[in-house]
Order: C-alpha cells, then structure tokens, then sequence
C-alpha cells in the first residue's frame, strides 16, 4: 500500500469515550503507523440534540491521555482544525452538504418527502401486515423537484430522502476483517438524509465526508455494517470514492451479552480515575479483537506499531474481561521506575488526602516493596494510608485487642525497645527480633502478642504485613503511635 493511506476516527460527542471507541481509534492509529499513512479526527456533531462541546472536549482528552495523537483533525489545545482538509467538525460543513444534497435532488436521486410521521407508521404498518420487508417507499419518490420546491414554498416541512433503485441490485464489498460481504439494495429502504430541520444526517455526512477527506480506508464497529450499503450508494450516486471498509467484532461483557453501562466501567475515563496506564489500556483493548503475531500478551504502544497488521483482526466477537484489565496493569506497573511510579500514585494519594514529604530514595523503598500488591494505581492508596501520621487513630474495632490484660505490657516492652534502638528506623530483622524480645518479656503469644503491636503501628487489628510497613516507618512516628496505644489501653483497663 502506497503512502496515500488515509484514515480516520469518526467519534459522535454524545458522551464519554467508550472502551469500544478507544478501540477503533487504536486500530484506525496503527493502520496508518504500519503503511506510514495520515490518521485523521473527524468530529460527528450533526445531531444537535445529543451532541455536546464537553463531550468532544473530554473525549479529545482522552485520547490525547491514550497517546493516540492525530495527524489532522480538531486541534487538542485549540479544538480549531488542524490539517488541509477541514473544517473537521461536521457542525461546520453544513455549506459543502448542501452542494451535494442539491447535486443529488437535481439528479433526481434524492427528492423531498412530506410524509408525516403518522403516514410512516401507517405504511409500516400495512407492509407488516402484507408480511413484506419493512423497506419504506416514500408517496413523493416522484413528484418532481418544481411540484416539491412549491410546496417548500408554502412552508410544509419535508425531509430529503435517498431514492433506493427500484431493482434488486446486489452490493458485494470487500471487508477487511470479514471478507466478502454482500448486501441487497431491497433491504434498504428510502431512507432520510436531511432532517427537517435542514441538518443532514449521518449516513450522508460520513460518506460526503470520507470521500473530501480522501479517507482510503474505514475501520469501525461491526454495528455500522448496516450503514456502510447507505453509504456505498451515496458515494456511488455522487459518483465520488469509495474507501475500503473493515468492520471490527463486537466487544461482550462475561456475560456474553453486547458489552455496556450494565457491566461496570466503559469509559476510558472511568478506567483512567481507577488507575489504569494508558499502555495498559492500550495493551488490553489491542487484544479484543487482534492478536500479536507472537502470541504477546504485554507489549508496549511501540511494540504494537512494530506488530500491528489488519490481517490479524478478528471478526468473532470478543470478550471484556475486567480481571484480565487489571492483570495487564500490574504487568505494565511493574515495568515503571520508583520515580515514573510515583507520579502516576500521586494523584491517587493527593485525592485521599495523603502526604508523605519523604525522600526519592524512601519512596522507591515503599514502591518496591508494594508493588506486588497493586494492581491499581489507586491501591496505592490502602496500601500508603497507613504510613502516613497525620492519619493515624485507634480505630473502633481495635479496642478489643487493647482491653487484654497482658496488652499494657506488651506495648510497654515494645516501647522500650523502641526507645533503646540506635538508629532512625527499623530494619526487617530488627523489628522480627522485638517481637521474639516482647513475646518473652511479656510472657505472651499468638493474637496477645501481635495484635496490640499492629494496633500500635497502624492502629487497626488487621491490614498490610507490618514486616514490610515497618521498616518504611520513621522510629520517633512508631513510638508516637505506641504512646497513644499505651495510654488508650491503659485508659480502658483503669
Ligand atoms: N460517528 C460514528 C460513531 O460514533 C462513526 C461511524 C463511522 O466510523 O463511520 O459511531
């Protein structure tokens, strides 16, 4: 394929990035990475009702978050246009649809329909009862474009609908990921390409539109193969290009149901306040629906650039796994330095209210040692809470442990060795020979000998191994803790 590739991701803005749409941008991204092509943003604003300037503004964001960065398109920073081809908000190309809405009306293959509503039911209603095809034939399919500009004149609102040819004429095409397709024209019927309102509608739009921007190839979402006849036959009528097409599996929640709001999280966005890398993201939705030529299961977005080709997409339909997500995550979590690491928690930490105005070396102790329990980036937050001071307490569920009789002494015996300790911090070894130290001391053992000590470093009976929160924890802030533990003890059993 020559460097003439041209693609493009179409996004409606009526609401977040789905999943299934990061996906299509993903694949439309690499089509044009892999035969060094342009890959194009357009933005599909026509229906006034649904679309929102916040939602192309949150989308764009994403996939700016994604990495997924566009060659021409609506502008990240400006949201102006960016690229030769504009303008890429279909909002602003209402003047070029009218030229070939006019071009099809005057060629007699669009014409004006006055139908209302009701009419369309009716006649839908006796084609279900004559057991034909719902295929709508419009009453004005021949009145001629005078008789109609008249009554235009007079004011009735009209549509502008697409004469479907009258033979049973067969659209094969080839589709990239499904092969040959074949579509017959009776199963489409005249159907609208300008609203009443005057404003065109998708079909028309997206076709007009992948021809002006010279768009060579359309990858999208299986549930657009009804569509793609509407648009050949537009294309074909105007008698402009055709792109070829490809058109993705379908994406299923576990329940093998077409995936959606139901099964948790969609939206990049959620993913993103969970704690997903872009990579991993990435990483995760490559594979619903393409696999990499050596069975990879982690790789990078270079990697995938390297990879990527359309002949490994699949046409089954493939299924969400979120554990599968959060597996892909820790894999890429674990790739990253202390310092990239920490930059991604940061956030995660600033949001639940921690701090920790600790050294570079100190947080790259607590990431390593962490690490293996995140999946996350927001499990940094259970997992750093209990390190940070100002949030320590003695909570509810620990006074239990603190009313024992022999747990005064225990906290007493650990305090002391706390006190005589040389250094800042406690090591592994160390703080392992101050149990063996208290359980002989107090003559205690099992729950009365750990759990006072853990309610006295973290303030709660149960949570993260103290062997490893230990040794991050500062000597003066573990005696502190210990003091307000004794005291709280001593308080109950007085
Ligand atoms: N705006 C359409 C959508 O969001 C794009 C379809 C296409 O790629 O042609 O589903």
């Amino acid at each position: 394929m020559s460097n003439s590739v041209r693609v493009r991701f179409a996004p409606s803005p009526t609401g977040f990035l789905h999943v299934g749409g990061a996906r299509t941008a993903l694949y439309n991204y690499l089509f044009a990475k892999k035969h060094g092509g342009s890959y194009i943003l357009r933005v599909e604003d026509t229906d006034e009702e649904r679309s929102t300037e916040e939602s192309m503004k949150m989308q764009i964001q994403d996939m700016t978050w994604l990495g997924l960065h566009w060659d021409e398109g609506v502008d990240p920073s400006t949201f102006g246009d960016k690229g030769d081809n504009g303008p890429y908000r279909q909002s602003q190309r209402r003047d070029t649809y009218k030229q070939y809405v006019d071009r099809l009306l005057e060629s007699g293959k669009a014409f004006y329909c006055f139908m209302t509503e009701e009419q369309i039911d009716q006649k839908r209603e006796q084609l279900k009862a004559a057991g034909l095809p719902l295929q709508l034939k419009s009453d004005y399919r021949d009145m001629s474009l005078e008789e109609a500009k008249a009554k235009l004149a007079e004011g009735e609102a009209a549509v502008v609908r697409f004469r479907i040819p009258d033979q049973n004429k067969e659209y094969t095409f080839n589709d990239l990921v499904r092969g040959e397709v074949t579509a017959n024209s009776d199963a489409v019927g005249d159907f609208a390409i300008v609203r009443a309102s005057g404003m065109p509608v998708y079909n028309f739009v997206c076709a007009v539109d992948d021809a002006l921007m010279k768009i060579t190839h359309v990858l999208r979402g299986e549930d657009h193969l009804n569509n793609t006849v509407k648009q050949i036959m537009i294309l074909e009528a105007l008698e402009m290009n055709l792109p070829e097409f490809g058109h993705l599996s379908t994406i299923l929640g576990p329940d093998k149901s077409k995936l959606s709001k139901r099964h948790g999280a969609t939206s990049c966005d959620q993913y993103r306040h969970m704690g997903v890398l872009p990579e991993a993201l990435l990483n995760f939705i490559a594979l619903l629906g393409w696999s990499h030529p050596e069975g990879e299961e982690v790789f990078s977005l270079k990697n995938l650039e390297e990879n990527f080709s359309s002949d490994r997409l699949n046409a089954s339909p493939a299924v969400f796994d979120e554990t599968k997500l959060k597996w892909v995550n820790a894999m890429h979590l674990r790739k990253l330095s202390g310092e990239q690491l920490w930059a991604e928690i940061q956030p995660h930490l600033d949001q639940a209210g921690l701090s920790f105005d600790k050294s570079s070396e100190w947080k790259a102790k607590a990431l390593e040692l962490f690490k293996p329990y995140m999946e996350l980036l927001s499990d940094s937050v259970n997992l750093f809470a209990p390190l940070d001071d100002s949030k320590f307490a003695i909570a509810e569920e620990a006074t239990e442990a603190l009313t024992w009789e022999s747990s005064p002494v225990v906290l007493q015996t650990w305090l002391e060795i706390l006190r005589s300790h040389g250094g800042e911090t406690l090591s592994e070894e160390d703080f392992s020979e101050a149990q063996n130290k208290i359980k002989k001391d107090a003559t205690v053992k099992g729950k009365f000998l750990f759990m006072p000590i853990r309610v006295g470093i973290i303030g709660k009976p149960h949570g993260a191994e103290l062997k490893i929160l230990v040794p991050l924890m500062e000597k003066s802030s573990l005696i502190e803790r210990a003091e307000k533990a004794l005291e709280k003890a001593k308080s109950l059993q007085s």
